[in-house]
């Protein structure tokens, strides 16, 4: 029988960090994943959602010459985008292949299930045939599936989940997309600069309730402009062909008791279903370890990894919240370390952002969640319309907002929404993580003119000491 140190199930992000890391500390490791590695966020989701939103960025900005005497019209090759767009995806999974090959691990298509507390079976598709393999520790990073609506099979052609979303061979002419969430938003923004006429049916009053007004408002304004339109409140209730060969949606209030429980309907052409993800953590056999999980299935592990069963670890999102593919290979990173008898500390901060128009992004402490915990905020703020490389790129929407403790100066997190805030917030991130505080990064001396000077004025705002702004 095969044997192998460490048994990794998932090539996603996590699953092959912790992979590649247990190689580098001198860990036998097998690999195995069912499908391509690279997992959902290389193959279905981050990557090609980020070439697509690129390239509708690129046609939009050239459309949209805002009096700078740039009149041009463009024509999208659709299926040369996306081929291209598969072509980015390729580029990186063969990449990845190439480092774990590398860095000693062997990797498996095939699925992987737990039979007992040292071997799993791996089902073969290449073959068909069925291998034992003994292992001394395993790690579980098998991730999450989008969560179905009743009524809405991700088995009917013209329900889509992401993966069908970004696979669609043509722009559709209609497009409903139903939970205005983070792929709900992110799609359907690039879609929208795309060409379609899209509608989101959300189940709640504005979009991406993870984050607060003040940064989902421009988001949504945005996204109004763009001339997407919003049905809150609302959830989809089922769906039909008409003869047309259409869809009619229908959608309802999601509170009866606000009176407004009348059924309405629009027309798609496809429908693009986004309501949140699911733990996949029914396919490994975790049932013959007794492995324990919560309610909605997320295996529970302590703060490096480790499940209720000593030996067997898991990580990314099958592990729970947050669900992003950075979080899932720092903590495969923490748990490669653990099981190669190092005292590696526990994830630190995870920053968020949505790659909307114009993005988010968000790390450590809301004003008011450091408030809940007891420090006294000092708030530091920079709008965009203040920045002079803002300015020339032609935006002015949004600001960088930091948050510190009043006493120490340290900058306990930062909120952005504005021009590459995905880019931005790894500054404060590293703020955070460090304990640097408003004084260190306003006299941390930024290039100019950059985005990157909105955090650096922020700073400055905070202590009280604005350059290029007021402060409230
Ligand atoms: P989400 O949790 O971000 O959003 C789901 C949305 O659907 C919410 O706004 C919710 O109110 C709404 N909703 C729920 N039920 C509904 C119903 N019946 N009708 C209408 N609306 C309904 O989930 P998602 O957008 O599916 O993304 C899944 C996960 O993928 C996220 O949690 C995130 O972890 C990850 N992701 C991250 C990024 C990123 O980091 N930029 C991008 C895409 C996805």
């Amino acid at each position: 029988m095969e044997e192998t140190d460490v048994l990794v199930i998932g090539g996603g992000p996590a699953g092959y960090v912790t992979a590649i890391r247990a190689g580098q500390l001198g860990r036998s490791v097998t690999l195995v994943d069912r499908s391509d590695i690279g997992g959902t966020c290389l193959n279905h989701g981050c990557i090609p959602s980020k070439a697509l939103i690129d390239a509708a960025d690129d046609v939009h900005a050239i459309r949209n010459g805002g009096g700078r005497g740039i009149d041009a019209d463009v024509d999208v090759d659709f299926d040369q985008l996306t081929s291209w767009k598969d072509g980015v995806v390729r580029r990186l999974t063969k990449g990845v292949e190439k480092l774990c090959r590398a860095n000693g691990v062997t990797f498996r298509e095939g699925t992987a299930r737990l039979v007992d507390e040292h071997r799993a079976e791996i089902d073969d598709h290449g073959t068909g045939a069925t291998d034992a393999i003994a292992f001394d520790h395993a790690v579980l990073a098998t991730g999450s599936r989008p969560i179905e609506l009743p009524g809405f099979s991700f088995d009917d052609d013209p329900i889509l989940n992401a993966k069908g979303a970004l696979d669609l061979e043509t722009v559709p002419d209609e497009l409903a997309v139903v939970g205005g969430g983070y792929i709900g938003m992110e799609l359907s923004t690039m879609f929208s600069k795309l060409g379609a006429d899209v509608t989101v049916v959300e189940l709640l009053e504005s979009p991406l309730p993870r984050y607060s007004d003040d940064l989902t408002q421009p988001v949504q304004r945005q996204a109004e402009k763009l001339g997407l339109s919003f049905r809150f409140g609302q959830v989809a209730t089922g769906w039909e062909r008409t003869g047309d060969g259409k869809l009619r949606l229908t959608t309802e209030a999601a509170d009866p008791d606000t009176g407004e429980d009348a059924a309405e309907s629009l027309t798609a052409d496809e429908v693009l279903v986004a309501v949140g993800r699911e733990p996949v953590s029914d396919t490994a056999g975790l049932d013959a370890l007794d492995v324990e999980r919560d309610e909605d299935g997320f295996v529970e592990t302590d703060e490096f990894g480790r499940t209720s069963v000593d030996h067997l670890f898991a990580v990314g999102d099958v592990a729970g919240e947050p669900m992003l593919a950075h979080e899932g290979s720092a903590a495969g990173a923490v748990a490669a370390e653990v099981i190669a008898g190092e005292a590696p500390d526990p994830v630190g901060t995870v920053p968020s952002v949505v790659f909307t128009d114009p993005e988010i992004g968000s790390v450590g402490l809301t004003e008011s969640q450091a408030r809940e915990r007891g420090y006294e905020p000092t708030i530091g703020e920079f709008p965009f319309r203040a920045s002079g490389r803002a300015l020339a790129a032609n935006t002015r929407t949004g600001s960088v907002k930091l948050v510190a403790d009043a006493e120490s100066g340290a900058i306990l997190g930062g909120q952005i929404v504005g021009p590459e805030a995905s880019e931005l917030t790894g500054e404060i991130a590293l703020a955070v993580e460090q304990g640097l505080t408003l004084s260190d990064v306003a006299s941390t001396v930024h290039a100019h003119p950059t985005l990157a000077e909105a955090v650096m004025e922020a700073a400055h705002s905070g202590l009280d000491q604005p350059i290029h702004t007021f402060n409230r």
